[in-house]
């Protein structure tokens, strides 16, 4: 029996309850949480924006050691630190083949899914995306289970698992800034504070993070903003005060929002490029002229975990991190336990501070 946070239906408080986990079978690992980072889309699961089958265990973000192996799994071992992947790829689908993993058709298949049970009723519990990492504990399909590489703290390694593959992926596959280049970054919570660093460690001339709220100006400037601009309706005027009257040459926005997607596009250059990291509803309609899509010449592309092939992109990660180039403690703004995960989604709601770290 071990401690989980459980999302019950769409709208409900979290359920900080017991449940019981099977053995890890042929091709299972099981896996004592270290750390799980609080993601803006754990939210999203728990208010409907993204729809998943519930009741559900929720947590993607994750790093931990294994405690024990099923059958037929060697690439790990019990003792291992691991960090969590929560959209491992198939490597069969159409996707896949074309070496776009993060596309991966079945990523959320739920291909060796393991339900854990709540204590209390029996009753089943699906893993929230897979991995179900706000849990003491939690048994995964082996290709969710990746080994942390050396010299990076295991608490730490939570993060690696969504926000800073998204955020670093933003900039080095997306939206491929090159040093010299000018960057705007919308929205500083977890994802956003890493596509910051990830800007800083490309090279770009100046790295600009706006955000509704003034008091996350010292948080943005430690990751390597150069600039910082409180979102109003002349948020993308100012930027192109900031650049010479041109925009920069790339927006990032990790909010999911219309407003915030279409002034992220405005803000940039002619011929600019904006990356979508941020996941809207279905309510949030972005519109355009045809006279303006021709006119600035600007590309606007949407960002899946950051376009990242996780297995490839950890072990370069991790050279950042031993490096002192990427500073992950730098992200989290708050360690909590599992009972203070739904405060974290309370302050996610209100815009405060970065990343909330559950510490087990
Ligand atoms: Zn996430
Ligand atoms: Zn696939």
């Amino acid at each position: 029996m071990v401690r989980a946070a459980v999302c019950t239906a769409v709208g409900s408080p979290l359920e900080i309850t017991d449940i019981d986990l099977p053995e890890p079978g042929a091709g299972q690992v099981r896996v004592k949480l270290v750390a799980a980072g609080v993601c803006h889309s754990d939210l999203s699961l728990t208010n409907g924006t993204m729809r998943l089958p519930l009741p559900a265990v929720l947590g993607h973000e994750g790093a931990g050691t294994v405690v024990s192996v099923g059958e037929g799994v060697t690439h790990v071992a019990p003792g291992d630190g691991v960090v969590l992947n929560w959209a491992p790829s198939c490597g069969s689908c159409h996707a896949c083949s074309l070496g776009e993993v993060w596309l991966c058709a079945n990523a959320l298949a739920g291909a060796g899914n393991v339900h854990a049970k709540r204590s209390s009723d029996r009753s089943d519990l699906h893993p929230g995306l897979n991995v179900a990492a706000f849990a003491e504990e939690t048994v995964v399909a082996a290709n969710t289970v990746l080994p942390v590489p050396d010299g990076v703290p295991l608490t730490d390694a939570a993060l690696l698992g969504c926000a800073v593959l998204t955020g670093y992926g933003a900039i080095h596959h997306s939206a491929q800034v090159k040093e010299g280049e000018t960057v705007a970054v919308y929205g500083v919570g977890g994802v956003g504070l890493a596509t910051i660093q990830a800007a800083r460690i490309a090279g770009a001339s100046k790295i600009i993070a706006v955000d509704v709220s003034p008091e996350k100006e010292e948080l943005a400037r430690r990751a390597g903003a150069t600039d910082y601009v409180v979102a109003s309706e002349t948020t993308a005027r100012e930027i192109r005060g900031l650049t010479g009257k041109q925009g920069v040459d790339v927006a990032v926005e990790c909010v999911g929002r219309a407003v915030t997607i279409r002034t992220a596009w405005e803000s940039t250059r002619r011929g600019g490029r904006t990356t979508v990291v941020g996941i809207g509803g279905k309510d949030q309609q972005v519109t355009f002229n045809a006279l303006e899509i021709f006119h600035w010449g600007r590309t606007l592309s949407g960002c899946v975990y950051g376009n990242s092939n996780p297995e490839q992109d950890l072990p370069v990660l991790a050279e950042h991190v031993r490096a002192g180039r990427l500073d992950l403690s730098a992200l989290v703004t708050e360690h909590i336990s599992l009972d203070g995960i739904p405060a974290a989604f309370d302050n996610m709601v209100a815009g405060k501070g970065g990343r909330a770290l559950v510490v087990f």
